[in-house]
């Protein structure tokens, strides 16, 4: 059970009528195709039993994409630490006087991705809001990733970055992401939505686009034929309302433009960043989260485990609880090690697939924008053995 300021509560009487009455009522929404609102959702997040919540959740999630989790094999370039804004949380960016700040010139960041070339088909590459980059960077370095590497699916910028590039480059948003995309950009992900309640924003990201101003971006990239991905970054400062208010306007943005893929929440990391006041979210929290958001997302289809951030083994739980996506193979990944994740970087395409082999399920290998997929087992698959029933 939760309380409302995100933490967990030590009241642990989960069978009372209300809880019974609201899940029974959440079920039968669900069962008509209608929608969890606002209050209903509220009220599961914080007072459903999580095993209940969880098995709701898998079992849209098994509606939806029946026993298949999917994965891609990728690579994260992150093209620069050195950042002009300081987001209270952020324990990647460093100012550009920083000893440890760095900045990929476009053959650094070639060099990078060569290794991986052949066993990856997306790259995804966010980074920091650089001071002298404009729009010409982008452009170079999109279209010296489709010269040399044309297979590669170029996931990139976060809305922050790209109403960055906008403001630097003198021009709109929407010409931005035309130019963007003329240069070789196929997808943007999710980053920067934190909570998309402004109260919140102005503690943890003063200066940062507003919850209005990340939508209208992601708005416009739909409109120009960009599939996003959305996220939420919690257990920072905002309430349990907050974060069912950014499921929510979400949801709305989905109705209008069907442009998201997929939604991806993630806890926030204390270590090395500015937040002591920062209630950091248990386990059973995050995996609460994950479920609530499958019963609220109503309209995005898939929903990651972001194995950088929650780690393999919560990864693992997750997609038994709402979640039917992994991350991909990654490979090198910075932001959330910065911030104090420990999760290992070298996992492979047979190590997603046992994860997922491990939960049941079938471990299907899929593009960027969830139009191809290939179906994996492992070779040497042990078999399954059940437990012997005693009495
Ligand atoms: S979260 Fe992004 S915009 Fe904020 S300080 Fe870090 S790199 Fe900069």
């Amino acid at each position: 059970m939760l309380n409302n300021s995100g933490s967990m509560s030590l009241d642990l009487n989960l069978t009372n009528s209300e809880v019974e009455e609201a899940m029974d009522r959440a079920r039968a929404i669900i069962s008509e195709g209608g929608r969890i609102d606002v209050e209903l959702g509220l009220s599961l997040y914080k007072n459903a039993p999580l095993m209940q919540l969880g098995e709701l959740a898998h079992s849209i999630k098994r509606r939806m994409h029946g026993d298949k989790v999917h994965f891609n094999l990728n690579l994260h370039v992150n093209t620069t630490n050195i950042c002009v804004l300081a987001c209270r949380f952020c324990a990647f960016r460093k100012g550009s006087k920083h000893e440890d700040a760095y900045y990929l010139s476009v053959e650094e960041y070639l060099d990078r991705v060569r290794p991986y070339s052949e066993s990856i088909d997306e790259v995804h590459s966010v980074g920091g809001l650089h001071p002298n980059w404009t729009i010409e960077h982008y452009e170079n370095l999109y279209r010296a990733m489709k010269k040399e590497f044309p297979h590669i699916t170029i996931k990139s910028l976060t809305a922050v970055e790209i109403k960055h590039i906008a403001k630097r480059s003198g021009m709109s948003i929407a010409q931005t992401l035309t130019k963007l995309m003329d240069a070789g950009l196929d997808a943007i992900p999710g980053g920067g939505a934190e909570i998309l309640v402004d109260s919140v924003r102005d503690r943890i990201c003063r200066g940062k686009e507003s919850s209005l101003e990340y939508l209208s971006i992601h708005r416009s990239a739909h409109e120009a034929g960009l599939p996003t991905n959305c996220t939420m970054l919690f257990g920072t400062v905002e309430t349990l309302r907050d974060r069912i208010t950014h499921l929510d306007l979400l949801r709305r943005l989905q109705d209008e433009t069907s442009g998201f893929q997929c939604f991806v929440p993630y806890p926030f990391l204390p270590d090395k960043t500015r937040l002591p006041e920062a209630k950091i979210p248990s386990a059973e929290e995050v995996l609460r989260t994950i479920s609530i958001s499958r019963l609220m997302l109503d309209n995005i289809p898939h929903l990651k485990a972001y194995r950088m951030n929650i780690g393999d083994d919560l990864a693992s739980l997750a997609i038994l609880n709402g979640a039917d996506d992994l991350d991909g193979t990654v490979e090198k990944e910075e932001i959330m090690h910065s911030a104090g994740s420990s999760t290992p970087l070298n996992t492979g395409m047979d190590g997603l697939i046992r994860m997922i082999e491990s939960t049941g399920q079938d471990a299907i290998q899929r593009n960027t924008i969830y139009t191809r997929f290939k179906s994996h087992t492992l070779k040497n698959r042990p078999e399954s053995r059940s437990l012997p029933i005693v009495g």
